[in-house]
């Protein structure tokens, strides 16, 4: 089992487990291209006397090595994380869960209750929902990547504070630059708000292409909005498929 998961458990069991305080967030922050800065460092490696670089099966091995400790790392400092007043009120911080290297990263707002209790993100009736959503797309869940604005329960699932979103945004960014998605689904009007830095609802911003970091965003109802506004989920396909219609012109 990998030492993610194993923490994952024993927080699940409520057995406290000690992780060294991260000096600083820059310390805990990689650089936006981390993947790339990892791949030239398992490279750097392996030059050879002549300066010829080598990619051989025990380079791919070094650079999974250092991607898996980068992506550790961030979780750790994740768990650990006391920026803002939240981590006094949560039972465990919820990191993200699923496909490192997927092509679709679908961004939430915060955890509620249940992803509270179980440490991972949509999985109470929301969830649930959300999973019928991305087997709409033609996918199982595990083929992407969900995370949320902020990696702790706001009480009584209130709307983000500025100061909350501020503190955890950098966890964020740093999973979309290693994750590196093609495209991300903003879950809901908080998260596109946050994720775009705009004040536009949601029917202004649902239908359109929007940019984070040069990835294409595409904003979509949730699914807890959508649970309440049975009516709606016909507006919510078509987001779907407008979502995978884009994705299949940008592959092209
Ligand atoms: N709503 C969200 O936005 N994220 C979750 O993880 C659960 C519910």
């Amino acid at each position: 089992m990998n030492k993610s998961a194993r923490l994952q458990y024993l927080h699940a069991m409520g057995i406290d487990v000690w992780i060294p305080r991260a000096t600083s967030l820059c310390d805990q922050v990689l650089p936006e291209t981390a993947e790339h800065a990892l791949v030239n460092e398992g490279f750097a490696a392996k030059a050879t006397e002549s300066g010829k670089i080598t990619n051989s099966v025990e380079n791919n091995d070094i650079i999974n090595q250092n991607i898996v400790k980068k992506w550790q790392e961030l979780e750790n400092a994740v768990a650990a994380c006391q920026q803002c007043s939240l981590c006094q009120t949560r039972t465990q911080t919820v990191f993200g869960s699923g496909n490192k290297n997927a092509e679709w990263m679908l961004v939430g707002e915060a955890p509620g209750q249940n992803e509270d209790q179980e440490g991972l993100p949509f999985v109470g009736r929301a969830g649930q929902l959300l999973t019928e959503m991305i087997r709409a797309l033609g996918m199982a869940r595990d083929d992407v990547f969900i995370a949320n604005i902020l990696k702790c329960r706001p009480p009584n699932n209130r709307d983000p504070k500025p100061e909350e979103v501020a503190s955890c945004s950098a966890y964020l960014k740093q999973q979309i630059a290693m994750v590196q998605p093609k495209i991300i689904l903003a879950v809901g009007r908080v998260a596109a708000q946050n994720l775009l830095q705009t004040d536009a609802s949601l029917s202004q911003l649902r239908g359109k292409v929007h940019y984070f970091d040069k990835v294409p965003v595409i904003v979509i109802y949730h699914p807890a909005y959508l649970l309440r506004s049975l009516l709606e989920k016909r507006k919510a396909w078509q987001d779907l498929q407008k979502a995978l219609k884009f994705f299949r012109s940008e592959e092209n």
